[in-house]
């Protein structure tokens, strides 16, 4: 079906990226939540058929740990984009998760990549915030590159700078599956450490391309995480895991069958902590 913007109430700004805004709405009669992505786009009538065109293959990204897609619409020059709504946010809004925690949500990573894969489809924007997670346990993948004129049009209009580049890509090098292990790897270093990787933030693209990649501290994690890690952050593409055997590693085989009650509590004690911490900052303005 075809969702339109009056079908539904706006509720609130769930944040903004380098590109538009996300909102969460709610639909007028069924109730169901939706996250809309909106983003301004100069381009003409065609080239926004063709987006719209490109961007119907959603409908046949079914799977647990995908965002589902509703649909999408151009209104003058701004494109909305209808997904399911995840109440427990995207992984940047957490630091220092446990590796008990980046375990399942690991599987389920490692998991939705490989259907995207199995589809030709390479994500292009993994990261902690396209990592979103909910009050069931879920753990699903969102923004990955499904049309390509709305890559272009994107990158045409906003200066993307994104720190979870592999260094090949940084480099202008050809872009692959290998490409995408490098980002797990970066994403999850940070989400367990608590800080990016990389320190000199000035020349960070350099250090990416020339410096030895960081290693997480080996006290402070399993022997398997540590090493699932800078396996995925080796600078040579072909020395990460492959695609088809990143499943296999030891670190995701001690969590591909943990209960999904497991992330569901985290999420709901995580959602709690961060609504007193509003509520005490509102007590205090
Ligand atoms: P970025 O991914 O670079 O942060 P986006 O514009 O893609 O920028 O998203 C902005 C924020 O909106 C995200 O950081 C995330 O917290 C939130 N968000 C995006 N999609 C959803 C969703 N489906 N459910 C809940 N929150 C979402
Ligand atoms: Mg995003």
């Amino acid at each position: 079906g075809k969702v339109r913007d009056s079908d539904f109430d706006f509720i609130t700004i769930l944040g903004s990226g380098s590109c538009g805004a996300v909102y969460k709405a709610k639909h007028k009669t069924t109730g169901e939540l939706a996250a809309v992505k909106v983003i301004p786009l100069d381009i003409s009538r065609e080239v926004q058929h063709q987006i719209i065109s490109e961007l119907d293959i959603l409908h046949q990204c079914k799977s647990p740990v995908i965002i589902s897609f509703f649909g999408a619409h151009f209104n003058d020059n701004k494109i909305s984009m209808y997904t399911e709504y995840m109440d427990g946010g995207s992984l940047d809004m957490y630091m220092h998760i446990p590796e008990s925690i980046l375990g399942p949500i690991s599987v389920s990573v490692v998991t939705g990549l490989q259907y995207l894969w199995s589809l030709k489809i390479l994500h292009r924007d993994v990261k902690p915030s396209n990592i979103l997670v909910n009050t069931a346990g879920s753990v699903k993948l969102c923004d990955f590159g499904i049309s390509v004129q709305l890559i272009d049009s994107i990158a045409k209009s906003f200066i993307g700078t994104n720190a979870y580049m592999a260094p090949e890509r940084i480099q202008g090098h050809d872009y692959s599956i290998h490409s995408e292990v490098w980002s797990v790897g970066v994403s999850l270093f940070e989400l367990s450490s608590g800080h990016f990787p990389y320190k000199n933030s000035l020349n960070l693209w350099r250090s990416i391309v020339d410096d030895d990649p960081p290693q997480l501290d080996k006290s402070s994690f399993s022997e398997q995480f540590v090493d699932f890690v800078s396996k995925c952050m080796q600078k040579v593409p072909l020395m990460r895991p492959a695609p088809e055997s990143l499943m296999q590693h030891p670190f995701i085989q001690m969590y591909v069958n943990t209960s999904p009650s497991l992330v569901a509590e985290w999420v709901v004690e995580q959602q709690r902590l961060i609504k007193l911490q509003q509520q005490h900052k509102q007590q205090q303005q």
